[in-house]
């Protein structure tokens, strides 16, 4: 776990602060609970209107049922029949009459409380409508002065069967007081609900975002001196950690890469010392022993070998930065494999044998590829040289091109009993500027660009390469090509070269 003085230490990165992360983060927040606060404001504001309306609605319908028990009509006459010695019954009945009418059929008001008028007394035809019900209705209305009224409006029977209209009432202004004064404590509380939802917003965007500015402050910090630098993983498992994890492996790569390129540069100063130090050397003694035209003769000749073999350097370079550039174009035509690599094998005999190194070759002329002759030559040479190179006396290297049955490709073999590679090594050989370092390569000269330009060679040429080796037994590459229509029809005789 990284220690607290670690976090404390991340310098602040500038950032516009509207468009910062933290900002955005805490503004979707206060947005998201913004509008969900409102809502779920609404929700409790319909319920509970739901809740009190249905409250009143049952008393309503109590108080209805105990009206239809008073109320008596004779005579086209309301009578409310209550005990007159029972203070209880007549304050019921009293409260009763404060909201109701009465009416007959024909919409004449037999009686009405003084709220009702208030209310607006019911017109014949809505009388007529209500009296045809099936059951009776409940709806709300508002007095004059705007108080809201739940009223049961339905029929009752009177003396000899006659029908009259009835209509009860109950004020529900309690309800809508009740439930107003909530939402406007709600709202009320609302902004500082919606701020302290920012502060804790901000607070937890500032606690999220934290490992990435810390990302972004190692990355600023790191340079090419101290690519070694890592950022400590939180062990959460998250996608942070997955970033942390991609940018520690990144900076890892970098590092790798900066260390080759270090190598190279120390590689490529030795690489040209050596030369530059013998050319200066055969050059002074020009100058200052040689006295006849022999000895000036010798010391130009020898000078001229060592400009040679730094020219040969430097193209080395120059070529492959060429074609990692794209800038070297191939000539492709179609070429016998066999041929050129025959050549090639006559070219190294010389070398191999006085290495004491036996190069034979088993080749399968009339294989055609369609490649860069030049390309192609210095493939098979840098593969040659390296087998030669990397294989002590007495050892032996073998050549092979033949056409592989099941798909038909070219394959080109080289194989050697040399000094092998380490399986570590194996992924890197192909790599700019990779060398084994081991007590067997030691003292071979290099400069790590040879395979990095066979597989560029290769892969221009849409072909393969692989390479297995056992260290202290021997190395085998084989690279595979295209194949082109053959020059013959039939399969060629394998013919036996060895030299
Ligand atoms: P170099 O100029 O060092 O030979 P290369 O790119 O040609 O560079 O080869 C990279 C490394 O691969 C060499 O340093 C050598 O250690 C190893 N290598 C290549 N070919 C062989 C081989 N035939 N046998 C053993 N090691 C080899």
């Amino acid at each position: 776990m990284p220690s607290r003085s670690r976090w404390l230490r991340i310098p602040k990165l500038r950032t516009s602060f509207l468009r910062g992360l933290r900002f955005r983060l805490t503004l979707s927040y206060v947005l998201l609970f913004g509008v969900l606060l409102i809502a779920v404001g609404m929700l409790f504001q319909k319920t509970l209107r739901l809740q009190m309306d249905d409250e009143s609605r049952a008393t309503l319908e109590e108080e209805w049922g105990a009206a239809k028990g008073y109320l008596h009509v004779e005579g086209g006459r309301p009578v409310w029949i209550a005990d007159a010695t029972d203070p209880e019954e007549a304050y019921i009945v009293e409260r009763l009459r404060h909201v109701y009418i009465l009416a007959d059929s024909n919409g004449k008001v037999l009686e009405h409380s003084q709220t009702y008028d208030s209310i607006g007394v019911d017109s014949p035809q809505e009388i007529a409508r209500i009296l045809n019900l099936p059951q009776p209705e409940i709806h709300v209305r508002r007095d004059a002065d705007g108080i809201p009224y739940m009223i049961k409006a339905g029929s009752i029977h009177g003396d000899k069967g006659r029908l009259y209209f009835f209509a009860l009432g109950r004020s529900i202004y309690n309800n809508e007081r009740t439930v107003d004064n909530f939402m406007r404590r709600y709202f009320l509380l609302l902004p500082g609900m919606i701020f302290i939802t920012g502060l804790l917003g901000w607070a937890l965007a500032g606690r999220a975002i934290r490992p990435l500015n810390l990302v972004a402050a190692t990355a600023q910090e790191i340079t090419g001196a101290n690519l070694s630098l890592s950022i400590p993983r939180r062990n959460a498992n998250d996608e942070l950690d997955n970033l942390i994890d991609s940018f520690n492996r990144m900076t890892l790569r970098l590092s790798h890469s900066f260390d080759q390129i270090r190598q190279f540069s120390t590689d490529v100063s030795h690489e040209l010392r050596t030369p530059l130090t013998a050319i200066r050397g055969q050059l002074e003694v020009a100058l200052f022993t040689a006295e006849t035209p022999d000895q000036f003769r010798d010391a130009m000749v020898n000078a001229l070998e060592d400009v040679e073999k730094l020219s040969s350097i430097v193209r080395a370079l120059l070529l492959l930065s060429q074609a990692e550039s794209g800038q070297l174009v191939l000539q492709k035509t179609p070429l016998d494999l066999g041929e050129v690599v025959a050549d090639v094998v006559d070219q190294f005999q010389i070398p191999a044998d006085e290495k004491n190194v036996k190069l034979t070759a088993t080749l399968d002329p009339g294989w055609l590829t369609n490649a860069d002759r030049t390309q192609v030559e210095r493939m098979i040479s840098n593969l040659l040289s390296n087998a030669v190179k990397y294989t002590p006396r007495g050892g032996r290297v073998h050549v092979r091109v033949c056409r592989d049955q099941e798909d038909g490709w070219i394959r080109l073999e080289v194989e050697d009993t040399g000094v092998g590679i380490p399986a570590e090594n194996l992924p890197h050989i192909f790599d700019r500027f990779y060398r084994v370092r081991n007590a067997q390569t030691h003292y071979t000269q290099g400069l790590g660009l040879g395979l990095s330009f066979v597989a560029w060679i290769v892969s221009a040429h849409d072909g393969t390469i692989h390479v297995e080796s056992k260290p202290g037994a021997g190395t085998r590459f084989e690279i595979r090509l295209p194949a082109v229509m053959a020059a013959q029809e039939t399969h060629p005789q394998p013919v036996a070269t060895t030299t």
